[in-house]
């Protein structure tokens, strides 16, 4: 390290944190003031080992701290440990984090048990209610409030940190850098991981909340079931998260049903491409209330209430929770009626532009680069 520079420290620990994180990391990897170190809790294994080669990212440090069937408490205290270890080596002048998981928790107290300065990405998401997404909107309020710089990826998410108290000098508006991530993946013509016949068209579908477990799940996938079962023309890829409370569930209840492909999670370049040739989305995903917007297509939230409230105050989103006949209802209404159709399609992006991680960047070089 030379002496000009400042040591910065980029945590990471599931897929939508290595996809939102890996344009910072290769940004801040060509900084010629910043000492970057990239660590890897590995809090979800092998679906983050599966995005990050495709960014070209390897840790520097990889904690390895998945188990099997591990609790909320376990993971979060051997985390908080084994990044207070971490920070005790590096000493870094910065640590940066991204979203609402166990890790940016753990990350977070950590560097504020050792007064080392917070930088939050992807701050001010705010769902109102504590219980809904669980335990994320715990996470990331609990990030706020250690946070020195907060990139509120949206005006919104920056109202609700200025509502809290944070000072405006500390917030800086960037965009989502999921859209970086998606727009730059997307470019390329990827081939689809199922074939598709000409003609039909595509649903894709995504399940994984814990609020969503259980009776929820057996309610999406019986609408899903009705909505093939009505619409001849219609395929769902489907890519399963591999936790137990999903697969399973979702498999018994779908596995056998024609024109719908359940698959193992899929790389980001095959998923881009599923999300590119889709005709409607049906989610409970963080990640993809933002991607499908930035593609133009309509998008089902199967939730009941969202941190993500811009792409249905622009009209290419509805919240249709986890009820059967709502999601029924509604996706009928798309897949028929073509004005309606048109008019969630209309390809407003309210979650950025595919520059957050220059803007990050810039910002951090501002504050930390010695002129
Ligand atoms: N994704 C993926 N493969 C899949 C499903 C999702 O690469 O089979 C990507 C998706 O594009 C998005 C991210 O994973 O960027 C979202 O992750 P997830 O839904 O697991 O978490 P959330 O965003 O809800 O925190």
């Amino acid at each position: 390290m030379r002496e000009s520079q400042r040591k910065v420290v980029c945590v990471i620990g599931t897929r939508p944190e290595a996809i939102k994180m890996a344009p910072v990391i290769q940004r801040l990897g060509r900084e010629a003031w910043a000492d970057l170190t990239v660590v890897a809790t590995a809090q979800h294994r092998e679906l983050m080992d599966q995005v990050l080669p495709l960014f070209g990212i390897t840790p520097d440090l990889d904690l390895d701290l998945m188990r099997h069937d591990q609790s909320l408490a376990d993971f979060s205290a051997r985390a908080l440990q084994a990044m207070d270890g971490v920070l005790a080596d590096v000493a870094p002048d910065l640590l940066l984090a991204q979203g609402d998981t166990s890790t940016v928790l753990a990350g977070a107290m950590a560097a504020f048990y050792r007064r080392i300065p917070f930088a939050h990405v992807e701050a001010g998401l705010r769902s109102g209610d504590m219980d809904n997404p669980f335990p994320e909107e715990f996470n990331r309020r609990a990030a706020s409030m250690v946070a020195s710089i907060h990139f509120a990826p949206t005006e919104e998410a920056r109202g609700n940190l200025l509502a809290e108290g944070i000072a405006g000098e500390r917030i800086a508006v960037t965009g989502n850098t999921v859209i970086d991530s998606l727009l730059e993946t997307a470019r390329d013509d990827l081939p689809l991981p199922v074939a598709v016949p000409a003609g039909r068209r595509l649903l894709l579908v995504t399940a994984h909340r814990r609020e969503n477990f259980a009776g929820p799940m057996a309610g999406i996938c019986s609408a899903v079931a009705r909505i093939v079962a009505d619409f001849p023309d219609v395929e769902v890829i489907w890519p399963l998260h591999p936790n137990p409370n999903v697969s399973g569930l979702v498999r018994d209840a779908l596995g056998r049903t024609p024109r719908v492909h359940l698959c193992a999670p899929l790389d980001y370049r095959a998923f881009c491409a599923t999300l590119k040739r889709c005709t409607l989305v049906l989610t409970d995903s963080g990640g993809l209330q933002e991607e499908a917007p930035a593609l133009a297509k309509p998008l089902l939230v199967l939730r009941d209430v969202t941190e993500r409230p811009e792409a249905v105050a622009a009209g290419v989103a509805r919240l249709v929770g986890a009820h059967p006949n709502r999601i029924h209802a509604e996706a009928s209404r798309l897949l028929s009626d073509p004005a309606a159709y048109a008019a969630m399609a209309s390809g407003v992006s309210p979650y950025g532009d595919g520059r957050a991680a220059e803007r990050i960047v810039a910002v951090l070089r501002d504050r930390f680069a010695v002129h």
